[in-house]
């Protein structure tokens, strides 16, 4: 058994200065039965170390961002450079441009794009900029969908298609929830009714085009075509928020990978390199309500910054290497196989979602294509298994809702670890 001393005493510390311990509370061990975070100290490629001196091979990648592990040297170098360079201007830079091209070539529907500080920042610009651009008010968003911690999103479902929503967070207006439709994942015909309901109203559809936010969840066929049509023929944008999904499984968005455009496409994570980034871009005629050329406002202190532009840069030039996404199937195809072959033994209920380097385990014997499928799954048994897999050195998110990101550093051996400790795992759990 691992020791965790210093961090037990460094969140007790933590408490007493900071609300929950936690700068976000999906780092809080809540979802997993409770108990001390893991205050990490050092990480390099796909390892951690943390402050009692354990270490650990990485699957958590920072909630996304960590493609390329920790600390890769490309990376590093150019957030070096900058920095002596200065750290924020204010000013326009060449960095920008260079890397507002490289979205674009990746990304054809990407015809304009602004860089902000977030994911949440991202799409929640869209949002306006739909609003702006069609000048109706009310969205569409699908149930277990995450798309950041601004009031419109923390909407729950109402009772049906039919319905409006009701607030998911204290502080979101009975008002704000009245502009929101939040329908099944993966539900034709839940949507198709939602916009005969409301269609006149709806500015946009928001949707992950892959979820990341209740597991890895791959659209049905046909599914996102059928938002498109349904939602332009009633007059609303689709919105993609690719926070998740852009530059994970391909050097591009979700949105070529399945060859279905977006109207506009939020992003953050992966294209920051692992410092704070968020982007949204679209079609020239709706980005141009955007000011200063429009009447939609955003801005941002922060925006566009050297440091985050250079380790985006950096990021992508990785990742653009011939292989790098085959290498992260070959790795995911093996660890979804060793887990399988495992299970054979011990035979759990267990259900796996996988993309290239993307999975999610659930403890279920259904499959899982939406949110009440995800949220069936078995939590108390996620949670120990998280705690077993902590035990002997595997860091994955403290969630069963929550993916396993695989990075450009880890190795087969790195697997074979992981799966032995799965194997031991398991074992304690029948
Ligand atoms: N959209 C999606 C799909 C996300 O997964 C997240 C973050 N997990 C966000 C938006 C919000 O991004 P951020 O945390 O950078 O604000």
């Amino acid at each position: 058994m691992k020791q965790f001393t210093v961090s037990e005493k460094l969140y007790k510390e933590a408490e007493q200065h900071i609300v929950g311990g936690v700068n976000s509370p999906s780092r809080s061990f809540k979802a997993v039965g409770g108990g001390a975070p893991v205050f990490m100290k050092k990480a390099k490629g796909p390892y951690f170390w943390d402050e009692d001196g354990n270490k650990y091979i990485d699957y958590l990648a920072a909630y996304g961002p960590i493609i390329t592990g920790h600390a890769h040297p490309h990376i590093t170098k150019a957030i070096q450079d900058a920095a002596e360079k200065g750290v924020l201007y204010g000013t326009p830079t060449s960095l920008e441009i260079t890397f507002a091209e490289m979205l674009k070539d990746a990304m054809p529907s990407l015809e304009k794009v602004r860089f902000v500080n977030s994911g949440t920042e991202a799409v929640m610009t869209t949002i306006r900029v739909a609003r702006a651009f069609t000048g109706r008010s009310k969205i569409i968003k699908f149930a277990g969908c995450y798309h950041g911690h601004f009031d419109l999103v923390l909407v729950a479902a109402g009772s049906g298609p039919s319905t409006l929503g009701s607030p998911d967070s204290a502080g979101v207006t009975q008002n704000t929830a009245d502009e929101v439709i939040t329908i099944p994942f993966n539900d034709v015909t839940a949507f198709r009714e939602a916009m005969t309901m409301w269609g006149d109203d709806i500015a946009c559809v928001l949707v992950e085009p892959i979820v990341g936010n209740f597991g890895i969840v791959m659209p049905e066929d046909g599914f996102l075509e059928a938002v498109n049509e349904t939602a332009h023929d009633a007059g609303s944008l689709v919105i993609y928020d690719e926070v998740i999904t852009a530059f994970r499984f391909m050097y591009g968005g979700a949105q070529n990978l399945l060859g279905v455009e977006p109207d506009m496409t939020a992003m953050g994570k992966i294209i920051g390199g692992g410092l704070p980034i968020g982007a949204y871009g679209g079609k020239k005629a709706i980005m141009e309500q955007v000011a200063p050329l429009g009447p939609a406002y955003q801005a941002g202190t922060m925006a566009g910054n050297p440091l985050s532009m250079v380790s985006g840069i950096a990021c992508l030039e990785v990742l653009k290497q011939p292989g790098v996404y085959d290498k992260l199937d070959g790795l995911g195809k093996q660890l979804e196989n060793g887990i399988l072959k495992i299970n054979e033994k011990y035979k759990l209920p267990i259900t796996i979602n996988r993309l290239k380097g993307a999975m999610t385990l659930y403890f279920s014997d259904h499959a899982v294509k939406d949110y009440d499928g995800a949220k069936g799954t078995d939590g108390d048994l996620f949670g120990r298994f998280f705690k077993l897999m902590l035990n002997q050195g595997i860091n994955l998110a403290p969630s069963k809702y929550e993916a396993w990101f695989i990075t450009t550093e880890h190795g087969e051996s790195d697997i074979e670890e992981t799966l032995k400790a799965v194997d031991v795992a398991f074992s304690q759990l029948t």
